[in-house]
Formats: structure tokens, C-alpha cells, sequence
């Protein structure tokens, strides 16, 4: 998660967060709700991907592939 000094608009579901997550899929910035899924690999990488990539065979085959 990202912290940020300001609110962010969710350019999934367009509601404003003060967090937000960026989808390593589709690259968007997501608020807590349209995360899906996340899973932490090293001390440094750290993918997301959001409820639209989710719904994606492929891209939810990368990602469980990771
Ligand atoms: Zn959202
Ligand atoms: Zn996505």
C-alpha cells in the first residue's frame, strides 16, 4: 500500500481513498475495494491486482504464477 498525502480518486470505481494500491496488471490506481487479491514476494516486491484483472483468465493465471 501507498501512502499519500492527499486523497486519491480509485480509477476503478472512482470513490476517494486516502490509499491507494497500484494493479500490476492494468496499472491502475485502486482504493482497498477493488483489490482483489495481493501478495507479498520479497521484502520489495509487492503485486496487487484489482477485481476488473481478476476476472481476466489470463492475468489471473500470471499472477498466481508469480
Ligand atoms: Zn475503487
Ligand atoms: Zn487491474
Amino acid at each position: 500500500m501507498v501512502k499519500a498525502a492527499k486523497n486519491y480518486v480509485c480509477e476503478r470505481c472512482k470513490r476517494e481513498t486516502a490509499f491507494y494500491q497500484e494493479c500490476a496488471y492494468c496499472m491502475k490506481k485502486m482504493c482497498r475495494a477493488c483489490e482483489k487479491s495481493s501478495a507479498t514476494h520479497s521484502k520489495t516486491l509487492r503485486t496487487a491486482i484489482c477485481k476488473t484483472c481478476w476476472g481476466d483468465l489470463r492475468k489471473r493465471t500470471r499472477y498466481k504464477s508469480l
